[in-house]
C-alpha cells in the first residue's frame, strides 16, 4: 500500500492542487480521483496532486478522539452525520483498510437544568430528522454504562448508532486509494507560497520546487490562514489548542463513547482496552491561542481527573500512558469553510471543521467533490459558504460541539 512519499514526481501543471494530507485533503483526493472520468463537464480526469508539509497523520487528523456522531442540536448537522455514518459502514470494504469502526453509541449526559433542556430538545429534533436517539434516565444510563456514578446523572441521550473509528488507517485507506487513482501524493512539502498566476495559482515548495495549479483547495486544517496571508486573505477561523490522552488498558467494559454536556468531559474505550479521554478547558476556549503549538499541560491532566474520576469512580486508580494534544481550527460560528474564496474563486476553502470534521469528512468530502467536478449543489454547502465571513447571517450557533 503506497502512502505518498517526500520523493513522489510532480509535473509543472495540475488542474487541481489540494494543499494539506489530513482526512479533509485526502478524502477529497479520493472522491476527485473516484468521479473524475464520470464527471459532466469535461471528459478527462483531473490530474490533482496532495501536497502535506509533514507526514500523513500528522495534524488533526492523527490526533483525534474517532468519535462519530449523529448527536447534533442542528437539522443540517443531524442529517450530514446520518449520512456519513452510513457511508462509514461500507468504508472499510471500499478503501480496502480496517477502520476500526465500531457502534457502540454515544451516551450523552446532562447533570444540570439547562444541559438536560439541551438533551430534550435535541431528542425531539433527532426523532424529526429520524435518528435513533432516546432519552434515558439516571438508571437507563448506569445499565448502558457500568460504573457511572447515576446521582450525576439528571437526564441522558442515548443513540445506538453513533460511534468511534481508528483515526490513522482511516487516512491511510483515501490516500492509498487516491494514489492507485493516479493522484500524487506528496508529503514533507510544505507550501510556502501562493501567488496569483492568471486565473489560477503558483504554489511554492518548501523544496525549492514550483507547481502551477487552475484550482487550489486549503485543505490545510487549523494552518489555514497560513496559507493565503500573504495573499490578504484573512478567514474568522482560529487555532486552538485541544487535549486528549490514554490510560493502561482495562478489562472491555464500556461500549458508547460517554459525554458529560456541562463540563466537556468524554471517553470511550478502544479495541485495545485503553479509556481514551478529553474534556473542554473553558477558560482556554476560543481564539487564545495562534501560537499552533501542541504542547501538554498539567492543567488538563488535573481538571480531567477531577471530573473523570467524579462521573466514573472506577478510574481512581488508573494509570495514564499517553497525553497529547491538537489543533482545533475554530469558526466563530461553529461552521466549516467550505467553498470559493471571496474575491478567489479558484481557491476553495475546505477548513473550519473545529472538534467534528473527522466524522464528517465522509459525506464532506463526496459532496465538495462533486461540487468541484459536476457543479452540484447541497444546502450545507450554502451553509458553508465562506462568504458569510463577509456578511455574517446571524444564525444560532451549533451548540453541540465538545472541546
Ligand atoms: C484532540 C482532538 C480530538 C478530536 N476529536 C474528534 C472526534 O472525536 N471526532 C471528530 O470528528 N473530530 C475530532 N477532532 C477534530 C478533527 O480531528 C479535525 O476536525 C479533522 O481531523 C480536520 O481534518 P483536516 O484534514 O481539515 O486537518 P488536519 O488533519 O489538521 O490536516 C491538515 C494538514 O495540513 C498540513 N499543512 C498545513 N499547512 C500546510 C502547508 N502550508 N503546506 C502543506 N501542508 C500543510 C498539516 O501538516 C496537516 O497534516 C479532534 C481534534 C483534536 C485535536
Amino acid at each position: 500500500m503506497s502512502l505518498g512519499s517526500p520523493s513522489t514526481p510532480l509535473p509543472e501543471a495540475v488542474d487541481i492542487a489540494i494543499v494539506g494530507g489530513g482526512v479533509m485533503g485526502l478524502g477529497l483526493a479520493y472522491h476527485l480521483a473516484k468521479i473524475g472520468k464520470t464527471a459532466k463537464r469535461g471528459s478527462e480526469r483531473p490530474s490533482i496532486a496532495v501536497l502535506e508539509g509533514s507526514y500523513l497523520v500528522s495534524g488533526a487528523s492523527g490526533r483525534n478522539g474517532g468519535g462519530l456522531r449523529m448527536q447534533w442540536a442542528d437539522a443540517g448537522n443531524v442529517a450530514l452525520m446520518m449520512e456519513s455514518i452510513d457511508l462509514c459502514r461500507g468504508l472499510a470494504q471500499e478503501l480496502g483498510i480496517n477502520l476500526w469502526f465500531r457502534q457502540g453509541g454515544y451516551l450523552f449526559i446532562a447533570r444540570s437544568e439547562a444541559a438536560s433542556e439541551r438533551l430534550y430538545r435535541n431528542a425531539e429534533l433527532h426523532r424529526d430528522v429520524g435518528a435513533p436517539t432516546r432519552l434515558l434516565s439516571p438508571a437507563e444510563a448506569l445499565a448502558v454504562v457500568p460504573h457511572l456514578d447515576p446521582s450525576m446523572v439528571q437526564v441522558a441521550t442515548f443513540n445506538p448508532d453513533d460511534g468511534v473509528v481508528f483515526p490513522w488507517p482511516f487516512v491511510w485507506g483515501y490516500a492509498a486509494q487516491a494514489i492507485r487513482r493516479g493522484v500524487l501524493v506528496r508529503t514533507h512539502t510544505r507550501v510556502d507560497k501562493l501567488e496569483l498566476t492568471g486565473e489560477g495559482y503558483t504554489l511554492r515548495l518548501s523544496t525549492g520546487e514550483r507547481l502551477r495549479a487552475a484550482r487550489v483547495v486549503n485543505a490545510t486544517g487549523a494552518w489555514s490562514n497560513e496559507l493565503h496571508r500573504e495573499l490578504g486573505i484573512s478567514l474568522p477561523n482560529r487555532p486552538h489548542r485541544h487535549e486528549i490522552l490514554s490510560s493502561e488498558p482495562l478489562r472491555p467494559f464500556l461500549d458508547p463513547l460517554v459525554v458529560d454536556l456541562d463540563s466537556g468531559l468524554y471517553f470511550s474505550q478502544s479495541t485495545r482496552g485503553e479509556l481514551v479521554t478529553g474534556i473542554s478547558l473553558p477558560d482556554l476556549a476560543g481564539y487564545d491561542d495562534e501560537s499552533l503549538s501542541m504542547h501538554s499541560s498539567l492543567r488538563f491532566l488535573s481538571v480531567l481527573s477531577a471530573r473523570l474520576t467524579a462521573l466514573m469512580p472506577i478510574t481512581r486508580s488508573l494509570k495514564i500512558l499517553r497525553q497529547w494534544s491538537g489543533l482545533y481550527d475554530v469558526s466563530p460560528d461553529g461552521d466549516a469553510y467550505v467553498g470559493s474564496t471571496p474575491g478567489h474563486p479558484n481557491l476553495v476553502q475546505l477548513c473550519g471543521f473545529t472538534g467534528h470534521g473527522f466524522m464528517m469528512a465522509p459525506a464532506v468530502t463526496g459532496l465538495v467533490a462533486r461540487w468541484l467536478l459536476c457543479g452540484e449543489s447541497h444546502p450545507m454547502l450554502s451553509r458553508w459558504d465562506p462568504v458569510r465571513s463577509q456578511h455574517p447571517p446571524g444564525r444560532r450557533r451549533e451548540d453541540m460541539i465538545i472541546g
